[in-house]
């Protein structure tokens, strides 16, 4: 079989802090604990010291239903915790409180679907509530000797799983399919992508039948991409020459950008889950449900259809502010300030994205604000700059922060339409563009370049009408 006829199949399995819960998931300690001194939110509970309870957090169930609910998945009336058994510095109980599909143990929802643009459903497996474990960090060079810091300040934090079914059919697929993921989260309003290490991803792939490889601890959808690119050309390459895909645990190298075998397992490492004895199981009523459901905020496929019906923007254009809640919100609020709809729209998608993808960065970490862009899309209309001036200022404001004003009046890019000025500007071109004015009297591109070289002169300031008009009237006086 040829490489390229193998079906790629992607299933993810994806951790989000549930990041505006203001407590861990089973004690009271702060869970805003980025940038904080190492172990400064920590309690017995979540180090866990001998005979110390856990208690559930009331408001992590309701958002994990929430989740549930958003992803179409069916939640459970029962839901269990259970102890997920292992050794490992990260996890000072040596178990982990989290759910399970299989033993009995009966997670938050199974099933489910997030729909992709073009209508595709990538199905969901299950969706589970468990704590993080702490964070541990490798210090110090072989020369200097290794060890090893702990830090528990994030162990006991609630996260909420997301495992999809194989269902991915390409490393691009994956990632927009966690960008979707992400909006739907921000839109619920129970996560903030922009923290770091909120969305943390493991990817399962495979090319030829059944030879899964996972790919553990990405940290970025980048990443996932690359690591996922990877692995079909490694992968690839094997059964290209013949050779079996060895069925394995590999990690992503982001340094490298590599992945390289971290264990070979035939089988599911065994957990030996059991029941949390600690905690009741959950009741999950209907009533409960609906309710929680009533209170739910716009979602992203009903504010996409609000943005088409209401503001009268282009699908295509709906679809890429909905996947980035930020820059839905920025829309939203360029509209509130009474811009064009569409052609706010049309900037934010094509010139401010742009931006954003050659700087490497989201839009919180920008400067422009909704106010800015308002203004350039004015003074565009006002026809104090031309359109590609707007783009220049679009760009120093990014970078700045500086109003448009403040920018077109320091690097002085009004747009000229002082006749006098361009007319003495034409002469020039025409005394030095001999060649060109002949041919423009049967070319109709030597007259655009006659034009092109008036722009040229202003370093495109000048008034295009106002140009184009000056070069054909140069152009008629002579033919006269
Ligand atoms: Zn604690
Ligand atoms: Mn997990």
């Amino acid at each position: 079989m040829a490489v390229d006829d193998l079906k790629v199949k992607i299933g993810l399995e994806v951790h989000c802090q549930l990041t505006s819960l203001k407590t861990k998931l089973f004690c009271s300690c702060s869970a805003d604990y980025r940038g904080d001194k190492p172990n400064t939110h920590v309690c017995p509970v979540c180090i866990g010291i001998p005979g110390t309870l856990p208690v559930v957090n009331e408001k992590a169930v309701n958002f994990a239903v929430m989740v549930a609910s958003a992803l179409n998945s069916k939640i459970s009336e029962r839901m269990v915790f259970f102890r997920k058994n292992y050794f490992y510095p990260d996890m000072p109980k040596n178990f982990q409180i989290s759910q399970y599909d299989k033993a009995g143990g009966i997670p938050i929802s199974v099933g489910g679907f997030l729909t992709l643009d073009g209508g595709r459903r990538v199905m969901i497996r299950r969706i589970q509530l468990e704590e993080d474990p702490g964070k541990l960090s490798y210090e110090g060079t072989i020369e200097t000797s290794r060890y090893t810091l702990v830090d528990y300040n994030r162990a006991g934090v609630a996260l909420v799983e997301v495992v999809t079914e194989p269902d991915l059919e390409s490393p691009r697929e994956a990632r927009i399919f966690l960008e979707k993921l992400r909006s739907q989260l921000e839109h619920l309003g129970v996560f903030d992508g922009s923290l770091e290490g909120s969305m943390r991803c493991d990817a399962n792939i495979s090319l030829a039948e059944g030879r899964r490889v996972e790919v553990k601890n990405i940290s970025s959808f980048k990443e996932v991409e690359r690591a996922l690119n990877f692995e079909v050309t490694r992968q690839g390459t094997l059964v290209g020459k013949g050779i079996r895909v060895g069925m394995e645990t590999r990690h992503w190298d982001e340094v490298r950008r590599i992945t390289v075998t971290l264990r070979v397992k035939e089988e599911e490492q065994d957990y030996r889950y059991f029941p949390e004895p600690d905690l009741m199981p959950i009741q999950i009523t209907e009533e409960y449900v609906s309710k929680l459901r009533a209170s739910m905020p716009e979602l992203p496929e009903s504010r996409r259809q609000r943005f088409i019906e209401t503001y009268g923007i282009s699908g295509q254009n709906a679809d890429v502010l909905i996947d980035n809640k930020a820059l839905a919100d920025f829309f939203e609020k360029c509209v509130e300030l009474k811009t064009n709809p569409q052609e706010a729209s049309n900037w934010i998608v094509g010139d401010l994205i742009a931006y954003l993808h050659a700087a490497g960065i989201e839009l919180s970490e920008s400067k422009i604000t909704p106010k800015h862009l308002t203004r350039i899309l004015q003074m565009i209309d006002d026809g104090t700059i031309s359109i590609k001036i707007a783009k220049l200022v679009l760009e120093e404001m990014m970078k700045t922060g500086a109003t448009p004003e403040e920018i077109v009046e320091r690097k002085g890019l009004r747009r000229i339409s002082d006749t006098t000025y361009l007319a003495d500007l034409v002469n020039k071109i025409f005394r030095e563009n001999t060649q060109a004015v002949s041919d423009a009297v049967r070319d109709e591109k030597a007259v655009n370049y006659l034009v092109g070289q008036l722009m040229k002169a202003t370093q495109g300031k000048a008034d295009p009408e106002l140009a184009n008009k000056l070069i054909r009237d140069k152009l008629a006086e002579l033919s006269k």
